[in-house]
């Protein structure tokens, strides 16, 4: 084997590390298209050309996420453990479908998903059959881990549906989520056949939170018409705004009804992880499933969600199947294939192993504290600087206008327009409130004071 292209993407993969390129392209679809004719699959092009091409592509004409002035949408830079482990995965490529033909593959994912599950309480330390209480496994981001809750709460609530389908229910199921809920359940209203119209959007407060009493009276009003609710799901660090809806609450009113409580901590989850912002996940451990994404505030390489439940039962009826030519398989082992919706699985869980053993927990948690500090030294300064910031949270997600620019009619999305422009940095915008807004994130863990510097400095001249 030549290995000298190998030495070549050890060299891009270190430079880029370091320097990643303009944060935002400015490319027009014409000319991609127009350069990728040249590719014509028919004269086989050197690897080492090839090579070049390609990477001139990914550094010029993508949007850099891996910017420290990326403050994005909860996109992070990659940690090289991240990295190494997917050159890794890609090398051995064990296929998880069935655990005998990767046992070690297997194992890693189920010893750090138990460590996820003890970090947010569903699995207490002293357990010694983790199995019978828990079932989890990665998924291919927070959009799957979500649709696999729903699935298996479905599973739960209606298991007579799995052998007959929805029309042997004599009432319509109904689920809950906060108006500001990621719009994934949108997608998977429509997925499992309950349609649109199941999924109930319940109003925020003034806070942005799920409004507790209008959920409360959206379930009674509902069961009172003949419909079955079976699920509620609060966010933990709301996509636009990064508020965590109350928890506890939810938790509450979802054993009161006997509903399955999701909360969908895709981004929010990690802050389990740090001492210091834990206690606003209280309720978490209340959970019967949960969803959090290892490819957002984990900082690994997309696509790695996590799925969680405390039902593995109804989490096997869900998914289980019987297929002749898959190998047969030892007891006590999650077999992929069977306990969760892909078949041939890429190994995952590698990234989220390696990080966290390379970095530890303690780190970590000084990981996320950052990011959280570079929030609200950002908070700190753009008020300082005239601004208004309209969201309440702890986490470092900050949306903010200007009394000004408002007054001048200003849209924020012409303001992006010209940031976007000049390549130096990456914020976006988001209507809250029926008002549209910008938005920012720290996403990245190498992000500095000097990098928030510079937005508000740039800001300060719109
Ligand atoms: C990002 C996000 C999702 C979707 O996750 P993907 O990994 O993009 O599929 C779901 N819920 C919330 C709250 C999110 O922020």
């Amino acid at each position: 084997m030549d290995t000298a292209i190998l030495q070549r993407l050890v060299a891009e993969i270190e430079a880029f590390y370091e320097h990643p390129s303009a944060v935002s392209p400015n490319v027009t679809a014409e000319t991609i298209r127009k350069h990728l004719q040249s590719f014509d699959f028919q004269q086989p092009i050197e690897l080492n050309n090839l090579f070049e091409e390609v990477c001139q592509m990914m550094r010029h004409w993508n949007v850099q996420i891996s910017h420290p002035r990326y403050f994005g949408l909860f996109n992070p830079a990659p940690t090289l453990s991240a990295i190494v482990a997917e050159a890794l995965v890609a090398a051995y490529n064990p296929q998880m479908a069935a655990w005998s033909h990767a046992p070690a593959a297997n194992e890693i994912e189920r010893h750090t998903l138990h460590y996820v599950a003890r970090k947010i309480g569903l699995l207490s330390p002293q357990e010694a059959r983790p199995s019978e209480v828990l079932a989890a496994n990665f998924t291919a981001g927070g959009s799957e881990a979500n649709h696999t809750a729903v699935l298996v709460a479905m599973a739960h609530h209606f298991p007579e549906t799995l052998e007959e389908g929805l029309l042997v229910l004599a009432k319509q199921p109904v689920f809950y989520v906060s108006e500001l809920a990621h719009n994934s359940f949108d997608k998977i209203a429509k997925h499992v056949g309950l349609g649109l119209r199941a999924l109930r959007a319940v109003p925020v407060d003034y806070d942005l939170k799920m409004d507790v009493e209008a959920l409360q009276m959206m379930i009674a009003q509902d069961i009172a018409q003949g419909f079955a609710p079976f699920m509620v799901v609060g966010t933990a660090g709301v996509t636009s705004c990064g508020v965590i809806d109350p928890l506890p609450a939810l938790a509450a009113i979802c054993q009161k009804h006997q509903l399955w409580l999701h909360i969908d901590g895709a981004w929010g989850g990690a802050a389990a992880f740090s001492p210091t912002l834990k206690p606003f996940l209280k309720g978490i451990e209340m959970a019967d499933s949960v969803t959090i994404d290892a490819h957002k505030w984990f900082n690994l390489t997309m696509g790695a969600g996590m799925f969680l439940t405390r039902h593995p039962q109804a989490n096997a009826n869900a998914f289980k199947v019987r297929a002749d030519y898959m190998p047969v398989s030892e007891e006590d082992v999650a077999v992929p294939y069977l306990t969760t919706m892909q078949w041939s699985r890429r190994f995952i869980g590698l990234k989220m192993f390696m990080t966290m053993a390379e970095t530890g927990e303690e780190n970590f948690a000084k990981i996320i504290d950052h990011q959280t500090a570079m929030g609200a030294y950002f908070r700190q300064k753009i008020t300082a600087a005239g601004w208004q910031i309209v969201n309440d949270t702890p986490l470092p997600v900050v949306n903010f206008t200007h009394p000004e620019l408002v007054a001048r009619g200003v849209a924020p999305d012409t303001v992006l327009e010209e940031l976007y422009a000049e390549q130096q940095l990456w914020i976006s915008s988001v209507t809250l409130r029926g008002q549209k807004v910008f938005r920012m994130c720290i996403t990245n863990f190498k992000t500095t004071e000097a990098d928030v510097d510079f937005l508000v400095e740039r800001l300060g001249k719109v």
